[in-house]
């Protein structure tokens, strides 16, 4: 199938693009531009290109009960929404068809409940609805040891007891463990440090834990738990080991791989994942948003850094905005230094950086991801792309815009240095403090020690060393703006273990999904900067400018 798909892209591209126009060209939206008419050309001239904002007004008319022919013509049977800011979707029976093609490429632990529109259309997020679809339900007891209800459970944090006590007593059957992004499984390893003994119990007695209340777990837990005391020791003796370098890998010694999307923002988790699977290999399956599905990894067992997703032509229409790289300096720019020419899926070029643009058949024309991609090499006819960065999700105090991609290269050389003092660094983030004049960047690290049991403070001249290395490896316009004294020195707030929980325990508060939570690079919001500020165990400073 993916050989006939690569080989075709073009017909098949062409021929979806005909298909989502004849369709829905008589919808409120493509008639103000098309006129009714479904010509390729045309649609290339007259339709704007989009951001999700610019398209919010009509679906949220749609949630709100207006009939969704205002945007598509094809009723629709859901919403999706997606994570981080809760975005509204429009989901058709034929999309819901495609996700579930694309849909065994996903795995996921923890499931989000469903919420209503006020029209009464459910909204949920992709994961979700991907494994409520009936035929994925049917699958899952051949593919996972998580039991149909604890994956279905709506409390977050009774669901992940479960799934990995379940897991632990079928230990010897797992040959994988994953969920949607590496963050997640990050997540559950960290869930099991603070819960093997409670676990350990459980499966030593037969009984279960009373916090788990959920009845569908309960009622799981009962047909399978019996008392195992030799596996409880056996697991008890595996989690007191020296360091917990491996663990994944001792506790499910038949593991053939860990999946989890390394890449993008994601690629910060890769070396702390790699620390418990040692040598497992990690996987990042597929490359898929709320606005569509685009690719997979057809490598997957490639080093995350070398990761490349093939698009399918079949899944929405794609265009491409060129962006400026090394490559591709030479692409014309409009006098508002704006590029509206695309190219076609088949039409990009190799080594060069796209913006991606999906045109699908739920309603969004022209759309905007807000991805970076770039082209590293095609099979058959469908170009393979890396992912480069989320665009605008810069941190920048005056007019200088650093990038995800600038940012997590300074962090990597700063937290270099900290291997000297035997601490790593687990996670990052970034706020631009402009409440006094000149604004400065400060970094929010949590840290852990190497070794367990080896408690102590990271060390200050280290520290305020990492901070000048991390201003050091920031781009040319960073250090002269700082030479000319127009950001102050950058900051580094280390904070206590698990205050990266608690942030993401806030963001799932407010609406974004576990499974596919990406912590941001940069804080924007006052509640989740007290969360981090008030777990502040040390403030460093860099002590000169970097030029
Ligand atoms: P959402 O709209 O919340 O589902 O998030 C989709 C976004 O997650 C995409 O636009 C990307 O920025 C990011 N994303 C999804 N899959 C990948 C991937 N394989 N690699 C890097 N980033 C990804």
């Amino acid at each position: 199938m993916i050989e006939e798909l690569t080989s075709n892209a073009e017909q098949i591209q062409d021929e979806l693009l005909r298909e989502i126009l004849s369709r829905n060209a008589g919808t409120e939206y493509l008639r103000r531009f098309l006129h009714g008419q479904t010509d390729k050309q045309l649609f290339k001239e007259n339709v704007p290109i989009v951001s999700y904002e610019d398209l919010k007004p009509y679906i949220d008319r749609i949630a709100n009960g207006e009939t969704s022919d205002i945007l598509l013509a094809e009723p629709i049977t859901s919403s999706g929404t997606s994570g981080g800011q809760p975005k509204l979707m429009p989901v058709t029976a034929e999309v819901d068809k495609m996700r579930a093609i694309f849909g065994t490429l996903y795995e996921s632990p923890v499931m989000k409940p469903e919420i209503e529109t006020p029209s009464g259309l459910k909204a949920t997020s992709v994961t979700t609805s991907i494994f409520n679809g009936s035929d994925f339900r049917a699958m899952l007891p051949k593919l996972y040891t998580s039991p149909v209800e604890t994956i279905f459970c709506p409390e977050t944090q009774q669901s992940l007891y479960c799934q990995l006590l379940f897991g632990l007593i079928q230990r010897d059957e797992v040959v994988m463990i994953g969920s949607t992004f590496a963050s997640t499984v990050l997540r559950a390893i960290k869930f099991l440090e603070n819960h093997w003994q409670e676990m350990c119990s459980d499966i030593k007695t037969g009984q279960f834990s009373r916090w788990i209340t959920v009845s569908g777990c309960r009622n799981a837990a009962l047909s399978i738990m019996k008392p195992n005391p030799v596996l409880a020791d056996l697991l008890e003796d595996i989690y007191n080991s020296k360091s917990w370098e491996g663990m994944i890998r001792k506790l499910w010694p038949k593991a053939k791989y860990v999946k989890g999307i390394c890449t993008g923002i994601m690629k910060q988790y890769t070396e702390e994942l790699d620390f418990y699977c040692r040598g497992l290999p990690l996987v990042s399956s597929f490359y898929a948003s709320s606005e569509a599905h685009c690719g997979i990894n057809l490598e997957p067992l490639c080093k995350p850094s070398d990761v490349s997703y093939t698009f399918l032509p079949n899944m929405d229409y794609f265009e491409f905005l060129p962006v400026k790289n090394d490559s591709n300096e030479s692409i014309e720019m409009r006098s508002n230094n704006e590029v509206t020419e695309t190219v076609d899926l088949v039409n990009v070029k190799l080594d060069h950086c796209y913006e991606l643009l999906v045109t699908t058949s739920r309603g969004l024309y022209r759309c905007k991801v807000g991805d970076v991609l770039m082209v590293t090499s095609f099979h058959n006819n469908a170009p393979q792309f890396q992912f480069v960065e989320r665009q605008n999700v810069a941190i920048s105090v005056d007019q200088e815009k650093t990038s995800e991609t600038d940012l997590f290269k300074a962090v990597t050389e700063a937290k270099a240095l900290l291997d000297r003092i035997g601490f790593i660094s687990t996670e990052y983030t970034s706020y631009a403090d402009t409440s006094s004049a000149p604004g400065h960047y400060v970094l929010y690290w949590e840290l852990k020690e190497k070794e367990r049991n080896h408690c102590t403070e990271p060390d200050a001249k280290i520290m305020v060393e990492c901070c000048f290395r991390m201003e050091e490896s920031l781009h040319y316009t960073y250090q002269i703006y700082r030479k000319k004294n127009i950001i102050a020195a950058l900051e580094i707030r280390v904070v206590k273990q698990g205050t990266f929980e608690a942030l993401m325990d806030y963001y799932v508060s407010e609406g974004a999904s576990l499974s596919q939570y990406k912590r941001p690079s940069c804080i924007k919001s006052k509640e989740a900067l007290k969360i981090l500020d008030s777990r502040v165990t040390g403030k460093f400073f860099s002590p000169k400018s970097p030029l």
